[in-house]
């Protein structure tokens, strides 16, 4: 049965490296691996799908995370897919799935999802984990609240303990994504009176868990699952974006849709400019021990060495001026 079904993830960091394995293990049918990085070594202390061989290769996460699960269960159909989830592609990206598994890290990329998942009728299941806290939810359209309902608004910038400043512990990403796994399988398996109801949270340092009944929480005004109104998935952004990335010191600059650029060229000329690493998915350039850019075939960039987008920015420029 979980071998006709399928289910996208969206981001293979911790929590998607956990809920992806799991799911390849039980035998589902197709699985598709959404991500926008590039591994760095200090993934590894948390992200256990990862060895050091594959930060030395340069791998996009959703590659290495492909080949790793390959290798665990070759009769799983496996797809990964080099991206940022925008307003977009995301429709394009996650239609036609039974499921879609949240490993992203950020609050906008989990409403783009809630309203993909209202509008094509795909339940999803909510993860994050903070310092040795998380929380987990699954979302199913017209049987729940949606995400919207419950957090109405992202935080306000500086409000939450973020990635940015608390960090991580791995058993914490373990166990909320382990319940993300669990609830996927009774989804998938057609077991859906099964599935936990509750918005789940815990704090493994001080060893608490609560469930929240959240069954009365939908709001006859959100604008989501009340109105069909998705916010976030029609507002098509087409000029240049920069985000921050989660505690890492590095904005990710992405360029108008459409762009795609020739990897060979671009190594070529950049190489008047300071050292070139290439592979087939990406190129690392370094113009001095302070920046560092990963530049994707999309035309997306990660510039590593500051946290200010009107910086990134600029290098942005001054690479496709080269
Ligand atoms: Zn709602």
């Amino acid at each position: 049965m979980i071998g006709e079904r399928s289910a996208a993830v969206v981001g293979l960091g911790a929590l998607g490296s956990v809920s992806a394995q799991h799911l390849v293990r039980s035998g589902i049918g197709r699985i598709r691996l959404i991500d926008r990085d590039v591994l760095e070594w200090s993934n590894l202390q948390r992200q256990v799908l990862y060895t050091e061989d594959d930060v030395q290769r340069m791998l996009p996460k959703a590659q290495a995370a492909a080949e790793r699960l390959r290798s665990i269960n070759s009769s799983v159909s496996i797809d990964p897919v080099v991206a940022d989830l925008t307003s977009s592609n995301a429709e394009q990206l996650l239609e036609g799935f039974d499921l879609i598994i949240d490993g992203s890290d950020n609050f906008s990329v989990r409403y783009l999802i809630n309203d993909v998942s209202l509008k094509r009728s795909i339940p999803w299941i909510y993860g994050g984990v903070v310092g040795a806290s998380g929380m987990t939810m699954s979302f199913i359209p017209g049987k729940t609240p949606c995400f919207r309902c419950l957090f109405p608004a992202p935080p306000a910038a500086g409000s939450v303990d973020t990635c940015d400043t608390a960090g991580v512990i791995s058993p914490a990403v373990d166990l909320i994504a382990s319940i993300q796994a669990a609830e996927a399988l009774k989804w998938l398996s057609g077991n859906s009176d099964a599935m936990q109801r509750t918005l789940f949270q815990v704090d493994l340092w001080h060893h608490r868990y609560i469930s929240l009944d959240v069954s009365k929480s939908k709001r006859d005004d959100c604008p989501a699952c009340s109105k069909d109104q998705y916010d976030y998935l029609d507002d098509r952004e087409d000029g240049v974006s920069a985000v921050s990335l989660c505690g890492r010191n590095t904005i990710q600059i992405a360029p108008a849709k459409g762009t795609r650029i020739q990897l060979g060229a671009l190594a070529a000329r950049l190489r008047s400019a300071g050292d070139v690493e290439q592979n087939q998915f990406l190129i690392r350039f370094r113009r001095d021990k302070e920046m560092t850019a990963i530049l994707f075939p999309d035309g997306r960039a990660l510039i590593q060495g500051t946290e200010d987008p009107i910086v990134a920015k600029r290098i942005y420029n001054e690479i496709y001026g080269i």
